[in-house]
This record gives C-alpha cells, structure tokens and sequence, in this order.
C-alpha cells in the first residue's frame, strides 16, 4: 500500500454547473468554491498533505465572458485578503503559481504581500494557480534554457521558474479532478508525469474532507511503480464503504424539515460550521404538513411571497349534520406554503451560508466524547462520523436524537393524513373549511384548503379511534357535492404524526438541544406546528452561537420548556376538553352555541387571534450579553 501522498493537486471544476443546476448565478458558484477551499486546505492540515496545488484560474480562462474573469479575480484577490492572516495564524505557507505579466497591479500586490508573510510557514504549502497553462510555462523555460545539454533536473528548475514555483516543490502524488469531466486541462503536464489520477463526480463547492479522505484511500489502494515491476504484492485494502468517514462541525443538525433547515440556515448565517442531515434524498417527497401559514407568521419572519399561495380570509366550520358557521376577516390570515419549494429555497440559503448539506442519510445513533458527541450516519452501505460540538434533533415527533440524548420524548400525538389536488374548480373565495365531526377526525378536525390553485383535502385524529385512508375517503364522498373532483389530478398524498401533548419540559443538555416536533413545538389546541418551528429554531440558533462563541455548553441551559409550560397550560385544557368529546350530537350542540353571537366571537378568536407559538423570553443571553439575532 502507498503511504500518504506528499502532493496533492485538485482541478477544482464544476463551480459554474453547480450554480446553474440551483438556477443560481455562475458567480454563486464560484463564491461557494471559494468556501470549499477553505474546507479542503483545512482537510489538508489535519491528513498531514505538505503539499497542496489548486487549479483556480488557467490561461484559457481569460475567454470566459469579461464580468465572470472580473468577479473571478476579484474574488480571489478577496480571498487572498482573507487567508493572508489565517494561513500566517495556521502555519500555512501560500504561495501562487502561474504567469503574472496578465493579472491586474491590485492583484500582484496582494500576491507579493501574502507571499511574503507566510513564506515560513511549514505546516502546509499551498499553491494556487493562477493564469496557468502547463504547456505555456515548458514553452517558456524552453525559450530561458542556455545552449548545450540540459538536464532533466536543470529544465525542471527552468521549469519552476517560468511560473513563479519553488523548485523544491516534489512532482505531484495525486491529482484529483471533481466535476464530471476526465481531462487533465493543461494542468501540471510535468510534475504529474507519475501521478496517480482520481476524478470524482462531485462538483467543487460540495467537495468535503469526507471526498478528499476517500480519494486518500484510494490512493493508498494503488500500486505505484514508476516504471518498475512491482517490489511486493500491494496490501489488502479495506473497501471504503466499510471504513467510518469522519468530519467535523461545531453543530450537527439531524432532520432537514422546516425547523432542521431555519435552524442550520441561521447558525451558518452566523459563521458556524454546521452540518445538516436527512434521510431523505430529495425535500419535495414525503412532506408531511399541509403548509397552512399564519399571519403572525408571514409578517415575522420573511417567507418568500412566490412560494405561499394566495391569502385566505374565510374560514367555513361544518357541523356533523353539515350546518355552516362562515368566519370572515379583513386580514389575509392564512396562505398555503409550496412546501417542497419552500424547504428546497431554506436549504440553498443554509449552503450558500457554508452549511454542508448529508442526504440520504440516516441518524443511528451518537455517543458522547471529549468536546461534544461522535454522532453516526448511514449513508447506504457508507457510514459517516461527525465529530460536533452540539447535536440538534430536529427528526420530528419520534425523536431518536432526543431519546440518545436522554432528554424528553412526545408522548401524546394525533395522525393527520391529507390528499392533494389541482384541478377541482374553487367554490367562491379562498377558503378553509373545518369539519368538527368526532366519526370523521375523533380529537381533531377534518379540512379542505381552497386557495385557488390547490386543494388539500385531510383529515386528523387520535390514531387509535380511526381509520386516516377510510376517514379521506369519507370526506371526499360527503363533499362531492359541493367540489367538483371529476377532472381532479391527485398530486401528492401527505400525512404524519403531529405531536399535540405541548411543549417538552426537557428540550436542552451541555451535549444538545431539540426543536420543531421533536420538542413538542405544536399548538395542542390547533395542532399547528409551523410557526413553532420557526421561532423555537431562531432562538436555539442564538443559544448555540453563543455556547460555541464562549466554548461554553452551559450555556444551552437557557434553552428550557419549563418555561412554557405555563403558557401552554389553556391550550393543553381545551385538547383535553376536544379529545374527551366522542358523541357527534355532542358536537353538533357545541357548534350550534358557537354560532351564538356570543361565542361566535370566540371561534373567531381561535381561527383569527393573531395567537402564535409563544415569543421565547431572550432575558437570559441579554444578560450574557448576546443581541437577539
Ligand atoms: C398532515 C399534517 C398537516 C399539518 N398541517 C399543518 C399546517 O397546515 N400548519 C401548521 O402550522 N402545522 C401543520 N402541521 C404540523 C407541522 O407540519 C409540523 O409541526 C412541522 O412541519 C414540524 O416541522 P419539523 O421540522 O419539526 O419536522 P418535520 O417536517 O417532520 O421534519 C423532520 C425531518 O427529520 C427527518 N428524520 C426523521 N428521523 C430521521 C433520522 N433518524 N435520520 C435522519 N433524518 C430523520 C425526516 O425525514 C424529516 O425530513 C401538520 C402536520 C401534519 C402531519
């Protein structure tokens, strides 16, 4: 088997189709490259490579549109700005190989200056090419040779020399290639003439220490002879998939719902390195929320308004024996989120921030060690380790990570299953119906969402007392009738358990905290659980940062739900109230006084209230000092 290599060099392609893939701006691209340098020059560091070369810009470059090669240099002469100080701090010495007759003054400067202050560094020696072409600096030492026989090692400096490199530098180990192409792209033509070539289909901003680990192993897998027979039989290797990946971050959020991705959104906003993982592969399937947003919502936080359906003002309860009570409002109270859409515009965001995205990947487990927990994903038949400071459990109303971190878990939960449509023409305004019928939703309701555009049609309740499949199917068959279903195109099918037992007590240890469903975060009167989601996440977002920026796990203890409790307290009454009331002449009694104008009044309130998840009370980071975020 190789030992390690001692030079690594990477063609770091893809940037520009990993932007268009996302319909981002191929600059997006290139300033998420630019984040994923970082993490591999961190990665160097740790697997001890003494020498990294980075293909940035090569001479057939300056053909690409004259705004891109702008926003390329400029980016890079920020970069330069930026890793000057980090790699002088780290050890690292950064040099940039490549003509210079070309570059912009400005640029020149700013190469001489951080050349200069890291030219002791001896952790690393990290070299970035810039206006390269392998072929154009053997063309120019060619022109530099004197008459007479050469050596290979006198052309190798002449070498060198033509592109500003050290001749000390060894000839390349390993060249990896990302982004989907197979070519060497006038790259180190010379050096590499024994290298070991790996491409990989990652593109370039989603290259992690977990890829350039794996090309190590690759690496250490393959019989280099340099032209020579092979002096022994190459080792046995232990198939990759077999072997734990490993990475770090400062916190590993588990589950990539609505909660899972505001919260790693706000904690790279903030400078973290966060991981955030998911079993599922892609956002769009198995949504389990029909995506009824509240005012509250909407106005506080900002949800982008392309991605909500139109407002809905009117809300028509159904009594069993089908007699309507119609609520109106001069507000927009309500708008149905484009989930899948929604989720997929978050999880950009928390990338675009430098948040590492793991899909397909299932938490199994994590155990506590020095500085944080070794948490275990499943990837398939690949396994991968995150070292991380603090966990999240964000994996919903069953909580693994809250039972592995001992802290509290739902106990009491209804199933909601809904059905949804395009195509049914609406009947009068946007609206939603409720029906109150304990034989149709037994503790919950049955709904209909008429925005327009969708129709989502389900139903709720206490998964012992009622059948979801046959309830749906109920509902549709009582409200044919009034909904025209006979061109109706069924484009997705949603449902889920939706915790209602309130907030937990135990919500935080030093190791971790929980947030959304897994933390109870849902009304139990109205079982919605979105706003929740969203405000509990922002808050815990704050008490992370400030737990990593103090390197300080005792401070997650100001994220508790003992001080919900109270608040919670009418709301838990009222479900108990709902879950004890089976009879539906019961109800019908019940809905005939709501239609009293007394207490009209109060089923306006419950539907129009401006009643949200409660505001989490920031006193306790004010007094360490930390602004709300
Ligand atoms: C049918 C239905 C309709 C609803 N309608 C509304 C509504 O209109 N308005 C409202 O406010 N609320 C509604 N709710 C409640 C609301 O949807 C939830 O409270 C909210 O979506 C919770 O978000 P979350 O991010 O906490 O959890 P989730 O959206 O459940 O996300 C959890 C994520 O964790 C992942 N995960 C779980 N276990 C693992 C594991 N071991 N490894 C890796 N990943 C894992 C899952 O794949 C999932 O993506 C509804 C709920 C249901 C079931």
């Amino acid at each position: 088997m190789n030992r390690a290599p001692e030079h690594v060099a990477i063609i770091m392609d893809g940037n520009g189709r990993w932007a268009e893939a996302r319909g981002l701006a191929r600059s997006r691209g290139h300033e998420q490259g630019a984040a994923a340098v970082r993490r591999a020059v961190e990665a160097a560091v740790r697997l001890e490579i003494r020498t990294l070369t980075l293909y940035a810009f090569s001479a057939d470059n300056w053909r690409r549109p004259e705004a891109e090669v702008n926003a390329l240099l400029e980016l890079f002469r920020s970069f330069l700005e930026a890793e000057g100080e980090r790699c002088l701090a780290e050890g690292i010495r950064l040099s940039v190989i490549g003509r210079r007759d070309r570059l912009p003054d400005g640029l020149i400067r700013a190469i001489e200056h951080v050349e200069s202050e890291t030219a002791g560094g001896r952790r690393l020696d990290l070299r970035i090419a810039v206006d390269y072409s392998a072929r154009d600096a053997i063309v120019r030492a060619a022109a530099a040779a004197p008459a007479g026989e050469l050596s290979r090692e006198e052309f190798r400096e002449l070498l060198a020399r033509a592109h500003h490199a050290d001749p000390a530098t060894p000839d390349v180990d390993l060249l990896i290639r990302t982004g989907s192409e197979q070519r060497l792209s006038d790259f180190l033509l010379w050096e590499s003439a024994y290298a070991e070539l790996l491409f990989v289909d990652v593109p370039w901003p989603d290259f992690e220490e977990a890829d350039l680990r794996r090309a190590l192993e690759a690496f250490g897998t393959r019989d280099r002879r340099f032209g020579a027979i092979p002096t022994a039989p190459a080792e046995q290797h232990p198939a990759v998939s077999d072997a734990f990946t490993r990475i770090e971050a400062d916190v590993t959020i588990i589950g990539a719902g609505l909660a899972g991705l505001d919260c790693a959104r706000a904690l790279a906003e903030r400078g973290l390195s966060v991981v955030i993982a998911d079993r599922k592969r892609d956002l769009k399937q198995g949504v389990h929320t029909t995506g009824i947003f509240v005012r509250r919502t909407i106005e506080d936080f900002s949800l982008p308004p392309s991605l909500l359906g139109p407002p809905v003002r009117r809300v028509v309860l159904e009594s069993p024996a089908g007699a309507q009570q119609v609520l109106e409002s001069p507000h927009d109270e309500f708008r149905v989120g484009r989930m899948g859409a929604i989720y997929e515009d978050l999880l950009q965001r928390a990338i675009l921030a430098g948040a590492r995205w793991v899909s397909g990947a299932t938490f199994s487990g994590a155990r506590a060690c020095e500085r944080g927990s070794l948490v275990k994903l499943e990837i398939g038949s690949e396994r991968l380790l995150v070292h991380t400071r603090f966990l999240v459990g964000a994996d919903g109303a069953r909580s693994r990570v809250a039972a592995e971190l001992g802290l509290d878990t739902n106990r009491e939960t209804i199933v909601g299953a809904e059905e949804v449509f395009t195509g049914v023409p609406s009947q009068g305004p946007p609206s939603l119906h409720c029906f109150l019928d304990p034989r149709l939703a037994p503790g919950y309701i049955g709904w209909i969402v008429d925005d327009g555009r969708e129709l989502h049609l389900g139903v709720g309740g206490y998964a012992d007392s009622f059948n979801p499949a046959a309830a749906l199917s109920e509902l549709r068959t009582r409200v044919a009738p009034r909904f025209d279903f006979s061109r109706a195109e069924l484009v997705e099918k949603r449902g889920g358990l939706i915790p209602v037992g309130g907030i937990l007590p135990r919500i935080s240890t030093p190791r971790g905290l929980l947030i959304g469903d897994a933390a109870g975060a849902v009304s139990p009167l109205t079982a919605g659980g979105l706003d929740g989601a969203i405000r509990l996440s922002r808050y815990a977002a704050e008490v992370l940062a400030a737990a990593v920026e103090r390197d300080d796990p005792s401070v997650l203890a100001l994220y508790s739900g003992a001080e919900y409790q109270a608040r919670f307290l009418s709301r838990r009454w009222m479900r108990r109230a709902i879950s004890a009331v089976r009879s539906p002449l019961l109800v019908e009694a019940g809905c005939a006084v709501l239609r009293t104008p007394l207490l009209s009044r109060l089923a306006w309130h419950v539907f129009f209230g401006r009643g949200s998840f409660p505001e989490p009370d920031r006193s306790g980071l004010a007094r360490l000092g930390v602004a709300e975020g």
